[in-house]
Parts: structure tokens; C-alpha cells; sequence
């Protein structure tokens, strides 16, 4: 089975419109997205549509969960709360309900997704050892796939509670290997490592290998739709930095 991995999408259509391109020829069975499909961005109804159209699961991320009113944004930064409020403002009914039906967490198979950690999916940021550890105390799974942190990465759980972590390059091919590890594809659409080209992943369950990639999209586009939209300039104008 190969699978697409998608995650922090923030409703960037060009930008997921590349990566489905680019994943057009690889004869994919499933697209797994590990939340903040909507926030920052000017097309969150776009995106969501386009994604249940390939038939995606995806989880909640702190994003989406702000823009259908199921947690306060005291604790986003101003330019954040300001996007999700025209987010909440701007979303049709069909699209509130859909995010609204979300689950935290998921199992697929041998898989776990979650948009943050598996020990708070929609807050913690998986970047210290302690939450590395709170996420694989609670990691049923050999393999888990998050976000929200916007960077790829690759942490493999070695003996006495060690941690490996290191960002694959694009194309990179990881073997799963035997012992057990999370996998961050990056941001579809708002990198923040320096590369504003769109960051996802590929599973393929039989080789048991993620290959990591990076492709680039229409930036100006997305601009010019967040301009339109009064969303505030530094969104738009963080996309050319990939910060
Ligand atoms: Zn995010």
C-alpha cells in the first residue's frame, strides 16, 4: 500500500494542488493528513472540499478545532487568532461539520496519526525528549505520523528511553526498520525550515520505507488570495521566506 502524507496544509490550495500533482503518477491508495488543514490561509472551504474528494482521513489540529469554536485562541499568537477568526467567520456549514467530526487520534493499520503528539494531539509540540516520551508512552503502533511543529523529521525510540531525531532530506528514502518511530512529513502549506517549497511524505507499507519531498507550488498565487482575503500581510509574505 503506498500512502500519501500530508500534514499543516493551513488551507493552501496551490500548494496541496502541487503535492496532489505530483503525487498524480504514483498510483497512491490512501492520503492520510495529520491536521491543521485550515488556519492562516485565504481557501480553507477549497481545501477541505478537495481532500474529501480524494477520499483523505485526516485528524484535528489546533487550527481547525479554533475555526469551528471547539477551544479558545488565547493562546495564539495575534496574527494566528486573527486568521482564525476569519476562518470561523468564513467557513459554509458543511465544511464546520466536517472539521467539527474530527477525531484527536487515529490507528490505521500498523499507523498512529495525530496532529501534535499522541499525549495532546492538538497542543504539544513533539521537539524535547520529555514529549517525545509522553507521545511513545501512548504509541500502540510501530509508526506514528504528526505535525504542527511545520518541519520534517525522524525520530526513532532506541533502548532506555533514548531518542534519535534528525530532518530527511528531500527524497530521501527512510527504512522503518524494526524498532519504533514518528515521522513528521513538514508543512503542505507554511514551511518554516527555510524552504518554501511544500514538504510531504510517502509511505510504502510493503517496501517499508517514507520518502520524504519537496515540491514547489505557486507562492504568488497564494499571496494574492491572502491579500485578497484581509488576512494579515505576514502571512502572505511569510510563504516567499518559508519561515
Ligand atoms: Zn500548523
Amino acid at each position: 500500500m503506498r500512502v500519501a502524507l500530508v500534514s499543516d496544509i493551513h488551507a493552501n490550495l496551490p500548494a496541496l494542488d502541487a503535492v496532489l500533482t505530483a503525487l498524480g503518477g504514483v498510483g497512491l491508495d490512501a492520503l492520510w493528513n495529520m491536521g491543521d488543514t485550515v488556519g492562516y490561509g485565504p481557501e480553507p472551504d477549497g481545501v477541505v472540499t478537495r481532500l474529501r474528494a480524494e477520499g483523505a482521513i485526516c485528524v484535528m489540529g489546533n487550527h481547525d478545532a479554533a475555526a469551528v469554536g471547539l477551544i479558545d485562541t488565547t493562546e495564539f499568537n495575534p496574527v494566528a487568532a486573527e486568521a482564525a477568526a476569519w476562518t470561523a467567520r468564513t467557513l459554509a456549514a458543511e465544511t464546520k461539520a466536517y472539521l467539527s467530526g474530527l477525531a484527536k487520534s487515529r490507528v490505521e493499520g500498523n499507523f498512529s496519526l495525530a496532529h501534535g503528539t499522541l499525549a495532546d494531539p492538538l497542543w504539544e509540540y513533539l521537539t524535547t525528549v520529555g514529549a517525545a516520551r509522553n507521545h511513545f508512552a501512548r504509541q500502540t503502533t510501530p509508526t506514528s505520523f504528526v505535525g504542527h511543529t511545520h518541519l520534517p523529521l525522524l525520530i526513532r525510540e532506541g533502548k532506555d528511553g533514548h531518542f534519535a531525531s534528525r530532518t530527511p532530506d528531500d527524497g530521501e528514502v527512510v527504512e522503518l526498520g524494526e524498532g519504533r518511530s514518528c515521522i513528521n512529513p513538514g508543512s503542505v502549506g507554511q514551511p518554516r525550515d527555510g524552504d518554501p517549497r511544500a514538504s510531504y511524505a510517502v509511505l510504502d507499507t510493503a517496501a517499508g520505507t517514507v520518502t520524504f519531498h519537496r515540491v514547489v507550488y505557486d507562492i504568488a498565487t497564494t499571496q494574492v488570495r491572502i491579500r485578497d482575503a484581509g488576512l494579515p500581510e505576514a502571512l502572505a509574505s511569510r510563504l516567499t521566506r518559508g519561515r
